[in-house]
Formats: structure tokens, sequence, C-alpha cells
């Protein structure tokens, strides 16, 4: 993979998670903030909002049981009745994607109905109207289950077989039904209005506040709240880990990178250095002897054989320079500075593959 290419998905992962964080954080900090604004709420007294106030508060909160204002919806299947139904029936399959199996469902009948409600004060049996019910938050778990029936699909064993081929295989029918019984003990939370001589509540207008209908009490609410906050910082601790972790393994990487390759340069460059010193010296040095030599040829004559053929002092890698160099800490002579310089970062020694943790500038006559 390209280097850039690298750099753009590390980059990528970065942002995403990043992303994350800041989700988490808006999640947590959003219910904790509702977790605070409900704790501050009182139960309105119904009786004085309606006589003294101005007929409205922003931000309310009332308790009371779930009563229809209309002819009840009846359950298909109990004697349970209220102001809302929910029925649902869907088709569960099996289907083969890629080799794996896995579930699907097809929704066949979907349905919701609501009759017009209120919660009803149980001492003073005064009722607040309960407008667009459908987006409060917590209103589906309130719902009472009447009906959660699953019918298997009987297949004999070639039809079985057939499915097994194809690659869908039909489970069954799933039937369920849920209604908002009359007389649940209900919670709201929103906007309060006194118009027209009744009371409503009404989905809250004012920034940072939400609807809430909950069969939940206020403390159990609150708590719900406060640990789905936790969660919430608890996971995006976890992507920040994760963000450092990405930035170690990715950015730290690349500087350990540009470092070594740092460090190679100035060795590079210091040994260059030493060898023009070492070639310097070593010239004057056969200077000098070879003005001896010309005066005194009988000394000259014992000296031992000193030069190893040109070809065997070579570089192995260009075959052309004299090996200027030892590796450490294999100790091989074998390349020239050049080549060495040339040679991908970590460096390794030609003749044996030993890693070369350090150059050692040599002269061989
Ligand atoms: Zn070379
Ligand atoms: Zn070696």
């Amino acid at each position: 993979m390209s280097e850039w290419k690298q750099i753009l998905i590390e980059n990528l992962l970065f942002a995403a998670d990043i992303g994350l964080i800041c989700w988490f954080l808006r999640l947590y900090k959003n219910k904790y903030t509702t977790a605070d604004q409900i704790k501050d709420l009182e139960s309105i007294d119904w009786s004085a909002f309606k006589s003294d106030s101005s007929g409205c508060i922003e931000y309310g909160l009332v308790e009371g049981r779930v009563h229809s204002l209309e002819q009840p919806l009846k359950s298909q299947f109990t004697e349970d009745e209220g102001p809302i139904k929910y029925f649902k029936r869907v088709l569960l399959k099996s289907e083969r994607n890629r080799g794996y199996w896995t579930d699907r469902q097809n929704v066949l009948s979907e349905s919701y109905e609501k009759v017009k409600f209120a919660l009803q004060d149980e001492k003073t049996a005064e009722r607040i109207l309960v407008t667009e019910p459908r987006l409060a938050n917590y209103l589906q778990e309130a719902l009472h289950t009447t009906h959660d029936h699953f019918e298997p699909c009987t297949r004999s064993l070639s039809e079985s077989l057939f499915d097994r081929v194809v690659g869908e295989i039909t489970k069954g029918y799933q039937t369920t039904e849920q209604i908002l019984k009359n007389g649940t003990t209900m919670l709201g939370v929103g906007k309060i209005v006194y118009s027209n001589g009744s009371l409503e509540l009404r989905k809250p207008t004012a920034k940072g506040t939400q609807y809430f209908l909950t069969s939940m009490s206020k403390s159990e609410l609150i708590t719900h709240l406060k640990s789905r906050a936790t969660i919430f910082k608890v996971l995006a601790g976890v992507f920040g880990v994760t963000g450092l972790l990405i930035l170690w393994v990715t950015t730290g990487s690349r500087i350990r990178k540009w470092i070594a390759q740092y460090r190679e340069r100035a060795a590079v460059e210091e040994a260059r250095q030493q060898l023009l010193v070492i070639r310097a010296v070593n010239t004057v040095h056969s200077r000098n002897r070879n003005a001896d030599s010309d005066t005194d040829l009988t000394e000259d004559s014992d000296s031992p054989q000193r030069s190893p053929s040109s070809e065997a002092n070579s570089c192995v890698i260009c075959l052309i320079n004299s090996r200027d160099i030892a590796n450490r800490p294999c100790g091989h002579v074998c390349t020239c500075l050049n080549c060495y310089e040339a040679m991908p970062v970590p460096k390794h020694c030609p003749v044996c593959r030993s890693a070369i943790n350090e150059i050692i500038p040599i002269y061989i006559p």
C-alpha cells in the first residue's frame, strides 16, 4: 500500500473515532442534563395551576392514571382496552448470503391506533389531555403486551431440503399486540397548558427539553437517564483510548521511522568525514613510504605482501568502489559507504542479513 493511501486510511479512522467520541459525549451531556432538569421539577398542583398561573408551564411534571376520553381500543386477544393499540405481524425467515445464514423479517402488517386520552389525578379526579403521545420518549416501554405469539411453518422433509438448496428458510409468523391500558399510572414531562377550560400536556418547545411519557416513577426515570449517561461516558472514554492508540500506532511509528532515518543520515555523514580523514592520512603515509623506498630499496623488499586483490576488496553491491565500512555487530566488511547509504532502513548486512546497529569506517590499503 502506498504511503499516502495509508495516511488517508489512518486519518479517516482517526476522524471517525473523534466523531464517535463527540457523539457519545453529546448523548452523555444530553441524558445527564435531562436527568438534572427532571430532578428539579415538582408535580404540579392541578387545581392551583388552573386558578393562579398564567396558563402555561414551559416544562412541568404530572402524574396520573391513563383514561381514554373516547371509545377505548380493545385487544383482539384479551379483555384489555386502552387509548393506544399497536399491532404487528411479521414473517421470520433465514436467508443465505455469501455462505452465511442471517435472520430476516418481512413486516406483513403493522398498525398504530390511538384515541384521545388523559392522565387523571387520583385524588382530585382532574384530567390533563395528552397531546402528540407518539413524540414522547419511553411510551413504547409503557405499553402492555397482550399478545406475542410465534406460529412455526410446518414443512415436509423434501420442502426443507429444497429451502436449504435455494437459500431461504421460512421459519414462521410472529404476531405482537400491545396496548396502553386504561388505569396505567404514568408520568408525563412536558409543556403544561391550561386553555379553553382544560389542561393539556404538550411536547415542550424550550431548547434542550424533552418530552416523556413513561410508566417509570420520577426517581426511576432519573436513575435510568443517569445510567444511560454513564454508559455513554464510558463509551466516549473507550473511543478516547482507541483514538490515542490509533495516534500512537500511526503517528508514533512514523515519528520513530523519521528519527531512525535522521540518525542513519547523521551516522553516514560522520563516517564519510572520518573516511576523508583516514584516506588523507594514509595518502600522506604512502607518499612518505614511497619516498623512503626510493632511498632504501633493501628495507622495503622485506615488507610483507599488503594489498589483497582489488576484486576481493570491491563492494559486494556495486562491485566498483572499495569496501570502506565494517558492520556492527556482525563485523562483516562487505560494502562501500555509498551503497550502505542507499540501503532501506532498517539496514541489514548483505552477507548475513543481521541488523546493522553501527558502522565503523575502515581503510584497506
Ligand atoms: Zn558499493
Ligand atoms: Zn554480516
